[in-house]
């Protein structure tokens, strides 16, 4: 079966901090890839564009974070679309879910990656969760055939949040990143001057590898993602 990840994110950066490891593994298997960018957090996850001039336009941080966005998508090597729903707060629309629910029907992913359901420090991220899980059912129905064209339903997972136990997130997949952290790292510093997020996130990673080697015994693994299944995993053999 083809292997095809769709990566949703309430703003720009989120799916370099949580998942670009991932993304870039996928991709050297073989997975074709696809990340939404809901909006460019703009206002809510710029801060250091705002720091350096408070007077800044917000389509002038839009264009910046369009474009840093951009930079890392490539380096990975995954196209990108931005929809521009504005952030802090986000709202969420029956227009916008159904364009969420056309994205997931036309791309057709046999895997999706977003937020977590809880995230008390930030008012966005888990109405991302609520509009992937909205469209991801209604692209894919009730398991039966539909009055609508209905697709696979694809397996779905939360990323890592930035504060991991207040957000109720229980990592229970690690994705063995070491052979794309070269390319994880790059994508980061695409991410202008939040050198401390990339600081983190390098540790976050080692961390998330002394978990995965000890749970596993694979000794090579340097660097991982981990993630939480929203959904039982289905498979023919226990083995
Ligand atoms: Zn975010």
């Amino acid at each position: 079966m083809k292997k095809k990840l769709l990566v949703v994110g309430a703003h720009s950066g989120d799916f370099v901090w949580r998942s670009a490891g991932t993304l870039a593994k996928s991709i050297e298997e073989g997975a074709e890839t696809l990340v939404i960018a809901m909006s460019y957090g703009e206002r809510g996850e710029s801060g250091e564009l705002w720091k350096e001039d408070p007077k800044r336009s917000v389509e002038s941080v839009k264009a910046i974070r369009h474009e840093q966005a951009s930079r890392a998508a490539d380096l990975i090597g995954t196209p990108i679309r931005f929809l521009d729903w504005g952030d802090y707060p986000m709202l969420l629309s029956d227009e916008r879910v159904s364009q969420l629910t056309e994205i997931i029907g036309d791309f057709e992913p046999t895997v999706i990656l977003t937020h977590s359901e809880k995230d008390p420090f930030n008012p966005d991220h888990p109405l991302a969760f609520q509009a992937v899980e909205r469209a991801r059912l209604l692209s894919c129905g009730a398991g039966v055939p539909s009055a609508f064209k209905n697709i696979d339903p694809p397996m779905w997972y939360s990323f890592e949040p930035h504060q991991p136990e207040i957000c109720g997130f229980k990592p229970d997949t690690f994705v063995d990143i070491s052979t794309v952290f070269d390319k994880k790292m790059a994508a980061m510093s695409c991410m202008g001057a939040q050198s401390y997020l990339k600081d983190y996130y390098a540790e976050l990673a080692a961390r998330r590898a002394n978990h995965a080697r000890r749970i596993s015994g694979k000794k090579d693994i340097k660097y991982a993602e981990a993630h939480q299944s929203q959904l039982p995993r289905i498979t023919n053999s226990i083995f």
